[in-house]
């Protein structure tokens, strides 16, 4: 079964998404943001934390799988942030392309690139995964990395951050996982030899591996069935992360105070271990 999108309405526990609990200290000041997956979830969350900490912000999500895009416009701008909504897909090589021009012309710039958007899809069987299926992970997962940041990379300057959303599954798989494993496992790899590479010209690179996070990504629709209940249940607190405790983590590793900070995985899985 395909993981619906727009879940997160029905099954979404958190109350405020961070706009209210999460306080900037404009550790981004001025700075100029484009997170993919921007408007649900771990981006979402990321997103607004941004504006919170005095960075203007443009989002993009698929346009079919909305959750709360106006929503998060209209709370990057209630903090006095400029803010742009920019729906693709970023399956589409051209319109990657596209997305980061739209955002470095709204914005005035790019110095902070994180490359977020994701799916996945339960096979319980590996008889039952197509190459359809194989190639839409790879193409939403794997390359639109390359294709957002191939694009971005000439609009940035020494001191630019590109943060990458992997996930525990490229060290910690499941059975019914194997594109999307396979996927994270190559954003972990990918962004490594990025950061390599970018160093050079003062751009860091690194990568947020989260472990059971509670978005629309994840199944059941919130019903309170089986795999709701069991959830997160092995992390350190017998319960799944919500998006709001990621960002802080994406907000570090985009301001300035991470300057040593380069081709690392942090993972934040709640104690499960990215190592
Ligand atoms: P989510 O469903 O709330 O957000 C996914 C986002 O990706 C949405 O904004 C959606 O519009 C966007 N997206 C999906 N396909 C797209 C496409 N073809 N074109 C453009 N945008 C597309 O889920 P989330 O959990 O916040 O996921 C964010 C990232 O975190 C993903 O990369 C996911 O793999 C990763 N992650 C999530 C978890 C978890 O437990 N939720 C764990 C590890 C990693």
């Amino acid at each position: 079964p395909q993981i619906m999108p727009g879940l997160a309405k029905k099954m979404d526990p958190i109350p405020d998404h961070g706009e209210k609990s999460y306080r900037g200290s404009a550790k981004l000041a001025g700075r100029k943001a484009l997170v993919t997956g921007g408007d649900s979830g771990i981006g979402r969350a990321v997103a607004i934390a941004f504006a919170r900490e005095g960075a203007d912000v443009a989002i993009s999500y698929l346009p079919e799988e909305e959750v709360d895009a106006k929503d998060v416009i209209a709370v990057i701008e209630a903090a006095g942030r400029k803010a742009m909504a920019l729906p693709g897909d970023v399956r589409d090589e051209p319109w990657c392309r596209d997305l980061v021009e739209k955002a470095v012309s709204a914005l005035g710039g790019l110095d902070i690139l994180v490359i977020n958007a994701g799916r996945q899809q339960y096979r319980e069987k590996i008889e039952e995964l197509t190459t359809d299926d194989f190639d839409k992970t790879m193409k939403t997962n794997l390359y639109a990395l390359h294709w957002i940041a191939q694009a971005a990379v000439p609009h940035l300057q020494a001191g630019a951050s590109i943060i990458t959303t992997a996930s525990i599954q490229a060290y910690q798989p499941s059975a019914i996982l194997l594109d999307y494993a396979t996927t994270k496992a190559g954003i972990v790899a990918y962004s490594k030899a990025l950061a390599k590479q970018l160093i050079k010209r003062g751009i860091r690179v690194n990568v947020v591996a989260p472990g059971p996070v509670w978005t629309a990504l994840q199944p059941s629709g919130g019903q309170p069935d089986e795999k709701v209940q069991q959830f997160g249940k092995d992390s350190d607190f017998g319960r799944p992360g919500q998006p709001v405790e990621l960002a802080p983590v994406y907000v570090l590793l985009a301001s300035q105070e991470a300057s040593f900070i380069n081709g690392e995985v942090y993972g934040v899985t709640g104690g499960k271990g990215v190592a």
